[in-house]
């Protein structure tokens, strides 16, 4: 019996693309294995959006070189964002990789598909859908239009074909994904938008949540918006990217909206969707970014307050139109203190929006145990833990919340609501 084993860094593209790998590999007469010294063939899902995750995956490779050098015979392939163009110039520089591939490709000496997208057999509770590939928006800062090409939806029929079968196979949950969701369609022949593939996947019986990110603030449009409000499927939750708070910043990064039009959309959102849960990102120290420019981003998150907010601090990749016409020129350590000072902004409203949900009751669904707890997500996606004797894998339950953190709640089952 062959064995694989899937190490994987970065977004949830990457991670969908390696579940997805895993069940083909599956498919294909492979089982899996939690240790690389028992894997036949070992896969790397690579990062390189920021230098912090390529210098990762360049120590992985470094650590799996003894490994290749006392066990010839395993297979050592890499894929994802660290995979460009010039394949040479990788098999070069790291000759213990066996095969480098493109982000989303099935090569041929991988096995032969059922289907071309994978899926597994037996999934969980909740599951990825890639909807998109690629990105058209070139922001200044980022690799990923590079590593993963221009933008290709994939048709309406075979998402929901697709959607059908995972429900059948006992999803209950589906998070559409791609790098821009808000732009889904507009290289399809009937254009369809994110609108309409919500409206037809809302439909499918068995199906309890859909949720879909990352949202671009210069594509979000009224239709969605009002998509979301009535579609009784799709959670209360946006991933709304700002970047900065700054027009100047902004305009830099090549991001194609202002602070104006975005702080209108959050509260148009906020209007149409009540109890909507938003998340964001932030780049701190960005070329020439001043301490006022910072301080109007921070203003910004103070303002809106967000769910989530995930900060970085700015990391120039090389090939990007900011690295190379830009000057790394905010010192790391000036980077590494506005990007505390966010976190510390972020645990606080974090802290008190949970705080809020002391004694209400909310609807999970649970994904299933972790450290002896059962664990799920609400639908404005708070990450909720309970403990019962029962067996709640798959269900929508209710629960008390009587302890919250920045991080997560803790509640009582409420009997008999259980669906
Ligand atoms: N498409 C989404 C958007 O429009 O924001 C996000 C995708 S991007 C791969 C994920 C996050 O990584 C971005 O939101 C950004 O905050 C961060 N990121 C991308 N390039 C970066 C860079 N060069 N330095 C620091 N952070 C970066
Ligand atoms: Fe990168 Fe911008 Fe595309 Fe997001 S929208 S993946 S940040 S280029």
């Amino acid at each position: 019996m062959l064995h694989y084993y899937i190490w994987t860094i970065g977004c949830q593209m990457n991670k969908a693309e390696s579940e997805r790998l895993g069940s083909f590999l599956e498919q294909n007469g492979y089982q899996p294995t939690a240790s690389a010294e028992e894997a036949d063939l070992i896969l790397l899902n690579s990062c390189v959006v920021r230098q912090s995750a390529e210098n990762r995956v360049i120590n992985k490779l470094n650590a799996l070189k003894s490994l290749k050098r006392s066990h010839p015979d395993i297979t050592l392939a890499v894929t994802g964002c660290l995979v460009d163009a010039n394949i040479s110039q990788l098999n070069e520089k790291f000759p213990q990789v066996d095969h480098f591939f493109k982000p989303g490709e099935y090569p041929q000496w991988l096995g032969k598909p059922e289907r071309t997208q994978a899926l597994p057999l037996h999934p969980p509770p909740s599951v990825y859908v890639p909807i998109i590939q690629g990105c058209n928006n070139f922001c200044s800062y980022c690799i990923v239009p590079y590593r993963r090409g221009r933008e290709k939806s994939r048709p309406v029929a075979e998402i929901v074909g697709e959607v059908r079968e995972l429900v059948h196979r006992g999803v209950k949950e589906i998070i559409l994904l791609g790098q821009n969701v808000d732009s889904y369609g507009h290289d399809l022949s009937d254009k369809p938008d994110l609108a309409d593939l919500l409206s037809e996947l809302n439909i499918i019986d068995g199906l309890l949540r859909l949720r879909f990110l990352t949202s671009h603030p210069k594509d979000m449009s009224p239709k969605l918006i009002e998509k979301i409000a009535r579609l009784d499927k799709v959670c209360e939750q946006i991933s709304f990217p700002v970047q900065s708070g700054s027009n100047d910043i902004l305009k830099a990064m090549r991001r194609g909206y202002t602070v104006e039009h975005f702080r209108q959309l959050v509260a148009e959102i906020r209007s149409k969707i009540p109890g909507v849960a938003l998340s964001t990102d932030v780049i701190v120290g960005f070329p020439s970014e001043s301490e006022e420019q910072f301080r109007q981003t921070f203003n910004l998150l103070s303002e809106l307050r967000f769910d989530t907010i995930h900060i970085a601090g700015y990391s120039p990749r090389p090939g990007t139109s900011a690295a190379r016409e830009l000057v790394d020129n905010v010192p790391a350590d000036e980077k590494r203190r506005r990007l505390n000072l966010i976190e510390q902004l972020h645990e606080s409203i974090a802290t008190d929006i949970n705080a809020q949900l002391l004694g209400n009751t909310v609807e999970v669904l649970v994904e299933g145990k972790n450290k002896g707890k059962w664990q799920g997500r609400t639908r404005t996606d708070k990450l909720v833990f309970f403990s019962d004797n029962g067996e709640y894998t798959g269900q929508l339950v209710n629960i008390r919340i009587d302890k919250t953190s920045p991080w997560s709640l803790q509640g009582q089952i409420i009997p008999n609501t259980i669906n």
